[in-house]
C-alpha cells in the first residue's frame, strides 16, 4: 500500500506509527475500535462504536475504486453483525462523513433507539423533512443521472 500521509491519524495507524485496537484487517481495509465512544444521558457508554477505514488515503469515500468500496462495506457489515451479537443494540447505524479525520471512513455507531444521542439526532432531523413535489424530484433525478 502506498499513498500514506504522515499528517493523517489513520495513515499513521496503518503504518504502525500510531496505536489502534484492530478488529479486522484485509488487503484494503482496517477496522478498529474508536477511542471516542458516544455516551448516554446517564454518562454510560453505548458500546461498540467502530471505524472501518480504507487502507488507501482518500478524503471522500466516493473517491474509492469500486472494489475498495465494496470490500469496505463488506467489512462494515461483518463487524456490524458482531457488534449486534456482542452488545445487542437496537440499531447499528452507518455514518460516512469524514469531517474529523480527512481520511474516508465508515463509522459503525450502535444505538439503543431509546432517546440516546444517536436516536435523538434522527428524531430531531425528522422535523426538517418535507415531501417534495414530483416535479422537483424528477428534476433532481435527471440532474443526478446526467452528472
Ligand atoms: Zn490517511
Amino acid at each position: 500500500m502506498t499513498d500514506y500521509k504522515e499528517d493523517c491519524l489513520f495513515c499513521r495507524m496503518l503504518t504502525g506509527k500510531e496505536k489502534c485496537l484492530k478488529l479486522y484487517e484485509d488487503d484494503s481495509t482496517l477496522v478498529i475500535v474508536d477511542i471516542g465512544q458516544v455516551i448516554k444521558k446517564d454518562g454510560g457508554i453505548i458500546p461498540g462504536r467502530s471505524l472501518v477505514i480504507p487502507k488507501r488515503h482518500v478524503v471522500h469515500y466516493y473517491e474509492l475504486e469500486d472494489e475498495e468500496a465494496g470490500r469496505l462495506f463488506i467489512a462494515a457489515t461483518k463487524i456490524a453483525r458482531k457488534i449486534k451479537k456482542a452488545f445487542d443494540p437496537a440499531f447499528v447505524t452507518v455514518f460516512i462523513r469524514g469531517q474529523q479525520v480527512a481520511h474516508s471512513h465508515i463509522i459503525l455507531q450502535p444505538s439503543t433507539g431509546e432517546g440516546d444521542p444517536i436516536d435523538a439526532m434522527f428524531m430531531g432531523v425528522r422535523d426538517f423533512f418535507k415531501i417534495a413535489s414530483e416535479d422537483v424530484l424528477i428534476q433532481m433525478a435527471r440532474k443526478i443521472n446526467e452528472a
